[in-house]
């Protein structure tokens, strides 16, 4: 007789306590789990070996090693080192016709390997979900067995890294436990049903109260717990016999359909160096082929053509059987970019490489390009994101970082996302809320409960398996899953390709809702600014890149009689390792600080290699055998990489260049970086300028010289042709003037340029948030002292210190040019501080409900005011060069060399400078650091403006290089290369060689502002033909009108673009 109804939760608990492997496990199903367990000598014969340091040597060196004996209790450590094991397993006659499987537990993570080398499987130590130490030596011991040897390479990190990582920064010296190494029998019976009370209990648990099958469960989980007898091992039969019952209860046809879909969240770097996820991958994957053996219904994805690549090149023999098991359709290899990537900081030509890398990779090793753009783990998605998808061969787009925002919830789940110039993908956010699902009936109940798009779409993904740190599905999640296929209560669950999903959604859906714009995520948006060299080194390598790859296409296709060889193969690495550090951990500054480490001379080496490609090709350009400056040059070269002519002043070292400070005193020499200022003016875009014969005549009667003065001991002013602006004697800005404009301004009774110290304590992730409270509690800086530094002509300049604590101290030298309204500031800071945040900001006589952004291939606009929780949840938001604040007839640009974080309140702009987090790194940005912001002023709104150019200006400077270049010499006759005319509103962002093919050369446009255009490009290098393609330089057949059109009286092409489009160009000679 049962009354489970009257006393439902008593019931609960029983059955709960059933499964329950800490308390009671001598009695309930815990108890029947094994058959036999044996360890120690003569079973199991352990070896070791321990690699120096943190050495990470391959198994044939390994191998090859003095091994020692080593019994279960040997302390293995510290942190990141590794040992290996050599194990001899001698089955003793007990285990005849019996399983028999290995159970190694290290605490940490391991790697099985046969005694020939290959690599078998992971294990993962310790007692968290993670766990798994199994290794299946026979399925059926037989008698007289050989004794087995293998080995165990033993890693000494977790699934986590080292250590506790929220609030604290890794610790260094941790110690793991041998703590097993048996040889044991499982019972097979006792295991499924284990698995079988796994499913019906959490069903009992979760499920509603209103749902009969609820009661169902919990009345089959308590006749299980009345029959099982564990001293008698036949009752199990009977047990399972009632579970049997309970599944066989099919779904309804109306049920909600999930794919579930295997996964590891595998971070290229993060509480691990690189070095340990190359380890981390192998380990992961190895597991699921071997999972795959046992499930022919389970299907795996991976992501991150980087880490395949890493897998081919130290794990030849398992890629290989990766790449089988991808032909039989288990193993999918997904995603298509190089690393999943961060998606606020990298430029939109950096978001392109990795998907012209990845996309590459995996039509190469696999056979076709990816489908779905996949990125369950990243902090925010640009607009631009849908465009580039598209263009990169992909259309369907997964994530579920959104589901962490911490204001609002987001509203849809399958919904088309338009991005900034209205290209759509198909989007698909799980609604279990991870990517890191364990297979439990509560899961698929939430894929229901939180799905907010069933009315148009009754079906969504399901992505399971540990994760962040490899790992993935375990054997028990396989085993539920089977359970959960097709059972009343709960979805029904079909393992498939996530491709299968989105191809059904296409194919059956209502007409899904759509979002329009970025996928802004509401937290960690402390990660634009942390680690700020990092974004620093990322700026300068993605224009020096781009800058190297011009001057090289120009080199090698400009001319017939030079012979330049493109450098097709470093342009190719230097890019994956621009990529790589743009994985979604790193750049944003969220790592150990052992990865910054790595990434400091990775950043080291792109940006040596390209400086170096890039002075070479300008020499091959100048018909220059070596790309050295030639000391003692009366002349000066110049080289314009931007498409548009611009006027500048090229600072040259006195030291090479004392010639020029020999006129007149027209030149400027600089103290402060001892220089001489050069006027340059005019240089055509992507052109080559001799401009020694111009200096003189322009500089011997500068007409309206920069120049600065002291009117008070108080009053500084800095002032030229375009502008007058005054500075207190703190260093901050009370009057802007615009002579022209006649317009001041800083409102009345407001400063700008004001350094603000705000307390930066966040709740939870140090490294990744700056939280809305932060804005609370802040104090404003004063500068102490101010001096002038440069009286002109060409530029003025003054020098402020302003102290911020006892032990950080930030100096900036503020400088007007003679040629241009922008005052730019030069700052040099030492920071020792703890959870703070140093902001610049600037309160501007303007009134806009918005500010522009730019962002990859373009611009967003986001309101400066907090009129609902929507907008208060973006009071910091990323921006790339440049933030704009309008309005009619009237803005000022604030622009960067190396920020991300901004934020817009009102009339007050600000930059946030540096934070100081202190986990999961503790020195991050502790010490010296050095950047430039700008103020840009102008007439008309932004759209009218040209601060697209400035701020592309202030990142990519004149190239220059004191050569006297020969009269006659025709590639110095000032002709561009390349010239775009008709559209101020179009930018000639890249110029590249076509990727496997010599013949050609790729150029690619945006348009930047928002709107349609006429484009007419002229090319000096000779084509014969040319074509739109994708960002992976395939043909775009969409239709015979690709908006290009050759004028042959010009020479010119013309070039139709949509609003924020981009459009690429090859062209074949
Ligand atoms: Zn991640």
């Amino acid at each position: 007789m049962s009354y489970l109804q009257k006393h439902s939760d008593i019931t609960r608990s029983r059955v709960n306590n059933f499964v329950n492997d800490n308390q009671w496990k001598d009695v309930n199903i815990q108890s029947v789990l094994y058959n036999l367990i044996m360890s120690g000598e003569p079973h199991v014969e352990l070896e070791m070996w321990s690699a120096p340091g943190q050495e990470r040597p391959p198994f044939e060196h390994a191998v090859k090693q003095q091994f020692r004996p080593a019994k279960v209790g040997q302390m293995l450590g510290p942190s990141w080192t590794t040992h290996w094991f050599r194990v001899t397993v001698r089955i003793p006659k007990q285990f005849v016709g019996l399983p028999v499987e290995f159970h190694f537990d290290p605490s940490c993570e391991a790697m099985v390997w046969s005694a020939e080398g290959e690599p078998i499987m992971g294990l993962t130590g310790g007692n968290g979900g993670e766990r798994h130490v199994e290794y299946l030596l026979t399925s059926c011991a037989k008698k007289d067995e050989e004794p087995r040897k293998f080995y165990v390479e033993v890693a000494c990190n977790g699934l986590f890294g080292n250590g506790d990582y929220h609030q604290h920064p890794q610790d260094r010296a941790i110690y793991y436990r041998l703590s097993s190494a048996d040889i044991v029998s499982p019972n097979k019976a006792a295991w499924s049903l284990y698995y079988d009370m796994q499913v019906i209990t959490e069903m009992a648990n979760r499920l509603p109260r209103e749902s009969p099958r609820s009661w169902q469960a919990l009345a089959a989980a308590n006749d299980i717990v009345n029959v099982f007898e564990h001293s008698d091992l036949s009752t199990i039969d009977k047990a399972r016999g009632i579970s049997d019952k309970f599944f066989a209860v099919e779904s309804s046809p109306a049920s909600h359909q999930v794919y579930a879909i295997g996964n590891c969240h595998i971070d290229t770097a993060w509480l691990w160096p690189f070095a340990e996820t190359r380890r981390k991958t192998a380990r992961s994957w190895s597991t699921q082929l071997k999972l795959m053996e046992d499930f022919e219904e389970y299907r795996f994805a991976a992501s991150q053509a980087q880490q395949f690549e890493w897998l081919k090149l130290d794990y030849p023999s398992l890629f290989k059987r990766i790449q089988e098991k991808a032909r039989s359709g288990q193993f999918i290899p997904i995603g298509g970019t190089w690393v999943e990537m961060d998606c606020n900081l990298p430029s939109g030509e950096s978001l392109a490489r990795q998907f012209l890398l990845g996309q590459r990779f995996f039509k190469q090793h696999f056979g076709h390009t990816c489908d779905v753009f996949w990125l369950p783990d990243t902090f925010g998605y640009s607009s631009q994101l849908p465009q580039i998808v598209r263009l990169a061969g992909a259309k369907y787009f997964f994530t579920q970082k959104l589901s962490w925002n911490n204001i609002n919830k987001f509203p849809n789940t399958t919904f088309r996302w338009i991005g900034l110039d209205g290209s759509s993908v198909l989007t698909h956010m799980a609604p279990a809320e991870t990517y890191s699902a364990q297979c439990r009936p509560g899961e698929l109940i939430d894929s229901i409960k939180k799905h907010k798009d069933i009315a148009y779409s009754n079906e969504s993904l399901y992505l399971y398996g540990n994760g962040d740190g490899g790992g993935g599905p375990l054997r028990a999640m396989l085993e539920r899953m089977r359970r959960m296929a097709d059972v009343d209560g709960i979805p029904r669950v079909k393992q498939a390709h996530p491709q299968e999903f989105y191809e059904h959604v296409s194919k059956t859906a209502r007409e899904l809702v759509s979002w329009k714009g970025e996928l802004y995520f509401e937290l960690h948006r402390g990660t634009y600014t942390s680690q700020s060299n990092n974004k620093l080194w990322n700026r300068q390598s993605e224009f020096l890149l781009r800058d190297a790859e011009l001057l090289c296409t120009i080199a090698g296709f400009g001319s017939a009689e030079t012979e330049f060889e493109y450098p097709a193969e470093e342009f190719t690495r230097l890019w994956k390792l621009v990529c790589l550090n743009q994985f979604h951990d790193v750049v944003p500054g969220s790592a150990i600080n052992m990865v910054y480490r790595d990434s400091d001379k990775i950043y080291e080496d792109i940006i040596a290699s390209a400086n170096s490609i890039r002075q070479k090709a300008l020499a091959s350009i100048c018909r220059l055998k070596e790309p050295k400056f030639q000391t003692g040059s009366k002349g000066l070269a110049v080289f314009n990489t931007t498409g548009w002519m611009r006027s500048d002043i090229a600072a040259i070292p006195v030291s090479l260049y004392s010639q020029f400070a020999d006129l007149d005193g027209a030149v400027q020499i600089r103290n402060h970086d001892n220089t001489v200022l050069v006027p340059i003016s005019n240089v055509p875009g992507c052109a080559l300028q001799p401009v020694s014969s111009n200096i003189a005549r322009i500089m011997r009667h500068p007409e309206h010289p920069a120049c600065v003065t002291q009117s008070d001991s108080d009053t500084f002013i800095l002032e030229n042709r375009f502008v007058r602006v005054l500075f207190n004697g703190k260093g901050q800005i009370t009057s802007f003037y615009d002579k022209k404009e006649r317009r001041e301004l800083v409102p009345k009774g407001s400063v700008s340029n004001v350094f603000e110290l705000y307390d930066d304590v966040p709740l939870f992730w140090d490294a990744w948030d700056i939280e809305i409270y932060s804005l609370e509690k802040y104090k404003t800086l004063n500068g102490a002292v101010v001096v002038i530094v440069d009286k002109g002509p060409l530029v003025a300049s003054i020098s402020v210190r302003v102290p911020i604590s006892d032990g950080s101290v930030l100096t900036q030298t503020i400088s007007l040019a003679e040629h241009s309204p922008r005052l730019d500031f030069d700052c040099e800071i030492d920071w020792h501080e703890n959870r703070k945040c140093l902001k610049v900001a600037f309160t501007w006589d303007i009134y806009s409900d918005f500010a522009t952004y730019e962002t990859q291939y373009g611009v967003v606009q986001r309101p400066t005011h907090r009129n609902t929780t929507w907008d208060m949840a973006k009071f910091e938001v990323c921006a790339h060069k440049f933030a704009d604040l309008s309005e009619f007839g009237y803005g000022v640009a604030l622009l960067n060399d190396c920020k991300y974080g901004h934020s817009t309140l009102e009339n007050t702009m600000a930059l946030t400078l540096l934070r100081a987090p202190k986990a999961p790194d503790e020195h991050c940005d502790m010490g010296h650091h050095r950047f430039r912001y700008a103020i840009y002023p102008h007439t008309g709104t932004f759209n009218e403006s040209s601060v697209v150019r400035e701020a592309y200006q202030f990142n990519v400077p004149l190239m220059q290089l004191p050569i006297e270049i020969p009269p006659g010499n025709e590639v110095a006759n000032n002709r561009p290369f390349f010239s775009i005319s008709g559209a101020r509103n179009v930018v000639l962002d890249t110029v590249k060689r076509a990727e496997d093919d010599q013949q050609s050369f790729i150029v690619r446009l945006y348009e930047a502002y928002g709107g349609h255009a006429q484009a007419l490009l002229t090319s000096r290098l000779p084509y014969s033909n040319v074509s739109k393609v994708n960002l992976l330089e395939e043909p775009i057949n969409d239709s015979e009108d690709n908006g290009i059109s050759a004028l042959a009286h010009s020479k010119a092409l013309e070039i139709a673009f949509k609003p924020f489009e981009v459009v690429t160009l090859k062209f074949t000679i």
